[in-house]
C-alpha cells in the first residue's frame, strides 16, 4: 500500500470511529439544556408539544431525538406584565408545563432535585426543570418567590431585559443608565439572593447588568448559574460576559451555559442584517423597516444567510473553557426564544451535532460530559448543601 492510500484508509477509519464515539458519548452522557422558551412560544399558544409540531425548535419527540435528558423550561413574560399580572402569568405557564407532563407521563416528569433527575432520566424519561426568567414575576414579594420554588422553579433569572425595582439589567445598565434610579442590587435584592440561597434555588445571572452581576457575586453563598449567555470578547453584546465576569463565575464555582443565538455569537450579525436589508428592501415588499428605523423583518431566504457556521459556537465554548476552566461551562440553547441559530443546529433534535463538534475540536470524553451536563448538575446539587 503506498503512503497516499494508507493515509486515506486511516482517515476513513478514524472518521467511522468518530461517528460511533459521538453517538455513544452523546447517548450515555447526561445532557442538560438550561434554557428553552417552548412554554411561551408553543404551549401557551395551545400547541401540543407531546407530538411533533412543525413549527418552532422544540417538542417532546425532538427533545428525545436530540438526546436531551434534562430540559429546563423557561417561564417568561415581558415587562408589560407587572404587579398583579406577572406572578399569575408565571403560574399559568407552570400550569401549562404540568399539563404537558400529565398528558405524557411515559415521556416526561418534573424534577425538583438532582436525585429526581437521576431517577427520571434512569427511566428513560425527559426530566423537566422549571426556570423563571425575569425577577419581575415575583412582583417584589418574597412569598411569591417561595411559592414559585414550591411549584418546582429551580432558578430565577434576576432580570430579563427590563430591570426590576431591586436589580438592574444588562440592557438598562448599558443603554439607559441615566434613567435608572439605582444600579445593581438594592437591599431587597440582597434579601432575594439570601432567600434563594436558603431555599436552594439557583441565582441565574443571564440578562443582568455588570453592577448587579458583581453585587450578586459578593452576596451569594452558593455557586451561580448563567443560563444562556456567551463571550463578550468574541461578540461585544451587553448580554454576553466579559472576561472578569467569566473568571468571577469560575471562582464562585458556578457555570456559564452557552446560548445558540446568532446575534450573541457572530460579531458580523448586525452588519449582515443591514446588508441583507439593503439587498432585499428593493425587491421584496415584505421587508419593512419599523418607524424608529430599526430592522423589522427579513424574508426566510435572507434569514438563512444570517446563520453562522457551528464552529463559531465552538469558538465561544473554547473561549469559555480557556477563561473559566472546563468545570464551569455548559449549554443553554435558548431554543424557541431566538430567531437565528448556527447552521447544523436547526432545532433541539440537532444536539448531537454539538457533541460531534466538541469531539472534533479535541475535547476528551470526560470533558464533553462536563460541558453537556455534569457541570450544571454539580451547581444544582450545591444549592442544597
Ligand atoms: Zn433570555
Amino acid at each position: 500500500m503506498n503512503k497516499a492510500v494508507l493515509l486515506i484508509a486511516v482517515a476513513c477509519c478514524t472518521g467511522r470511529l468518530h461517528a460511533q464515539d459521538t453517538q455513544r458519548i452523546h447517548a450515555s452522557a447526561l445532557v442538560i439544556d438550561t434554557h428553552n422558551d417552548v412554554l411561551y412560544q408553543s404551549v401557551m399558544r395551545g400547541k401540543d408539544i407531546g407530538k411533533r409540531i412543525n413549527t418552532g425548535h422544540t417538542d417532546l419527540p425532538r427533545i428525545k431525538e436530540g438526546g436531551i435528558d434534562v430540559q429546563v423550561f423557561a417561564v417568561w413574560c415581558n415587562e408589560k406584565y407587572g404587579k398583579g399580572t406577572a406572578f399569575a402569568y408565571a403560574n399559568k405557564q407552570i400550569d401549562g408545563l404540568m399539563q404537558v407532563i400529565q398528558n405524557n407521563p411515559a415521556e416526561i416528569a418534573l424534577a425538583k432535585t438532582t436525585t429526581d433527575i437521576r431517577i427520571i432520566t434512569g427511566q428513560g424519561k425527559i426530566a423537566a426543570v422549571i426556570g423563571v426568567e425575569g425577577g419581575h414575576m415575583i412582583e417584589g414579594r418574597i412569598d411569591y418567590l417561595d411559592s414559585l420554588f414550591a411549584r418546582g422553579a429551580r432558578y430565577l433569572t434576576l432580570t430579563w431585559n427590563n430591570s426590576t425595582e431591586w436589580a438592574t439589567s444588562a440592557t438598562d445598565e448599558s443603554r439607559n443608565a441615566k434613567k435608572l434610579k439605582h444600579q445593581g442590587l438594592t437591599d431587597f435584592g440582597r434579601l432575594v439572593i439570601r432567600r434563594m440561597n436558603e431555599l436552594g434555588m439557583m441565582v441565574d445571572l443571564s440578562h443582568v447588568g455588570r453592577q448587579t452581576f458583581f453585587d450578586v457575586i459578593k452576596t451569594t453563598s452558593k455557586p451561580v448559574l448563567v443560563s444562556h449567555s456567551n463571550a463578550y470578547a468574541l461578540m461585544a453584546h451587553p448580554r454576553n460576559l466579559q472576561d472578569d465576569q467569566i473568571k468571577a463565575v469560575a471562582e464562585n464555582g458556578g457555570v456559564i451555559c452557552l446560548n445558540f443565538y446568532s446575534g450573541f455569537l457572530d460579531p458580523m450579525h448586525y452588519t449582515k442584517i443591514n446588508r441583507l436589508y439593503d439587498k432585499y428592501v428593493s425587491v421584496d415588499d415584505s421587508v419593512k423597516r419599523s418607524s424608529d428605523g430599526k430592522f423589522r423583518r427579513l424574508p426566510p431566504a435572507a434569514k438563512e444567510q444570517l446563520r453562522p457556521p457551528l464552529p463559531l459556537l465552538l469558538d465561544h465554548i473554547d473561549y469559555m473553557v480557556k477563561t473559566a476552566g472546563i468545570d464551569h461551562v455548559g449549554i443553554g440553547s435558548d431554543f424557541d426564544g431566538i430567531s437565528s441559530t448556527p447552521i447544523g443546529l436547526d432545532d433541539c433534535s440537532d444536539f448531537p451535532n454539538l457533541t460531534a463538534g466538541l469531539l472534533q475540536r479535541g475535547y476528551t470524553e470526560s470533558e464533553v460530559r462536563k460541558i453537556l451536563g455534569e457541570n450544571v448538575l454539580r451547581v444544582m446539587a450545591a444549592q442544597v448543601n
